[in-house]
């Protein structure tokens, strides 16, 4: 199954609040970059021209995976959507 598919397959309860908060200053300084390319969700992007970084965590499929490539720990909050809120997948 690839990742169009398992959009398909998902729907989301979307939180107004957050269940990740970045330290952007943290992301400008970074020297890689690794959750642009990483996110199956492309929640991170990267402005070269403005030296921005954006998160949208709308589409966050909560794989953790963005946790584990950040070396900088640049994460003021990283936990999983409050309980009836975020992504559900229906795989049957
Ligand atoms: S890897 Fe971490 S510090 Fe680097 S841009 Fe991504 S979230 Fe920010
Ligand atoms: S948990 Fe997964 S889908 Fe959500 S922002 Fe991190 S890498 Fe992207």
């Amino acid at each position: 199954m690839n990742i169009d598919e398992i959009f398909d397959n998902t729907s989301f309860t979307i939180d107004r609040e957050a269940h990740i908060v970045l330290n952007y200053e943290i992301c400008t300084g970074c020297d890689n970059r690794g959750c642009v390319n990483s996110c199956p969700a492309r929640c991170y992007t990267w402005s070269q021209e403005e030296q921005k970084m954006t998160f949208v965590h709308d589409g966050c499929l909560e794989c953790g995976t963005c946790y584990v490539v950040c070396h900088k720990n640049a994460f003021t909050r990283w936990r999983y959507p409050r309980g009836g809120f975020g992504v559900a997948y229906r795989m049957t």
